[in-house]
């Protein structure tokens, strides 16, 4: 099942999603972005993460285009997921907003979109925009972000189609298990955002302990936690050299007490917001 980076997860409506994205947040509307993601698809990721938040869908369209080219892949082998921005949601503003993001990324379709912030006395509304453009066909997959436990529930008593995707903060400062339990029971797969925990992890003694004993990186480390725990990931770097060592991943396994001594670091600390208190 997870041998090799290209590997996927059938969701709840049987599309399936690779185990291993690229995240493109906080990344230049340049080459910059257009370059990571070419080294990304160049290096065998098939998934790419952005959000209409990021503006720099045009350079990831532009980038996915180049990189088919180069590599000669069809549309249909990649996996592009966007996310529909806070002030646009409600039913006719979501739909518009979605075929802006299309016209950006100069694509057909996309493989996921996500509603990126639980908007108190929107999101019910907003999810069932997302459903029609499913029932469209314009999307393969739909799904929700920085949702908690109630959010889902509330979401649940009104919609038609369970979101297939929860993507959260998730790291092992947070490692989200009753949402992942509770996700595991209703079928929602959960991804990772921030699943380096943007970067402040690298100097922990029981990361780097683990990570010398298989002869990886506290990245590779984490990242392979996270896969062995049946999460989605989507690492984010600009850097062709991480980029590739982010995606070396199936070389080795952690055993149970690896898993173990990584549960213990848990702390529910978060870097992001927190989406029962945010105010954008
Ligand atoms: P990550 O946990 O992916 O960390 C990214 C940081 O780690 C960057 O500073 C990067 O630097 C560095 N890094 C990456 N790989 C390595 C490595 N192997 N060794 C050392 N440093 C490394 O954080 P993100 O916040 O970017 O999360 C990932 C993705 O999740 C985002 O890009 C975005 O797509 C999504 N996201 C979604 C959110 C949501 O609300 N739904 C919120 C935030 C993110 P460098 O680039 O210089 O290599």
């Amino acid at each position: 099942m997870l041998n090799t980076i290209k590997d996927s997860v059938t969701l709840s409506n049987g599309v399936k999603m690779p185990w291993v994205g690229l995240g493109v947040f906080q990344v230049e509307n340049d080459l910059t972005v257009i370059d990571s993601v070419k080294a990304a698809i160049r290096n065998g990721y098939r998934s790419i993460d952005t959000a209409a938040i990021y503006e720099n869908e045009e350079g990831v369209g532009q980038g996915i285009k180049e990189a088919m080219n180069e590599v000669g892949l069809s549309r249909e082998e990649l996996f592009i997921t966007s996310k529909l921005w806070n002030a646009d949601q409600g039913y006719e503003s979501t739909i518009a907003a979605f075929h802006e993001s299309l016209k950006r990324l100069d694509l057909e379709y996309l493989d996921l979109y996500l509603i990126h912030w639980p908007v108190e006395g929107k999101y019910t509304e907003t999810w069932r925009a997302l459903e029609t453009l499913y029932l469209e066909g314009k999307v393969k997959a739909i799904g929700v972000s920085n949702f908690q436990i109630h959010h889902l529930e509330k979401l649940m008593t009104t919609s038609k189609i369970k979101p297939m995707i929860n993507q959260v903060e998730l790291h092992p400062c947070l490692s989200q298990k009753s949402l992942r339990e509770f996700s595991k029971s209703q079928g929602i797969q959960i991804q990772a955002w921030a699943p380096l925990m943007q970067g402040q992890l690298f100097e922990d003694v029981v990361l780097s302990s683990i990570a010398k004993k298989h002869g990886k990186s506290v990245a590779q480390v984490v990242l392979r936690w996270h896969l062995q725990n049946e999460v989605v990931i989507i690492p984010k770097s600009i850097k062709e050299h991480r980029i590739q060592e982010n995606a070396d991943l199936f070389d080795f396994t952690l055993d149970q007490e690896d898993m173990k001594q990584i549960n213990t670091l848990n702390q529910d600390k978060r870097v992001g917001p927190d989406p029962d208190n945010f105010d954008f």
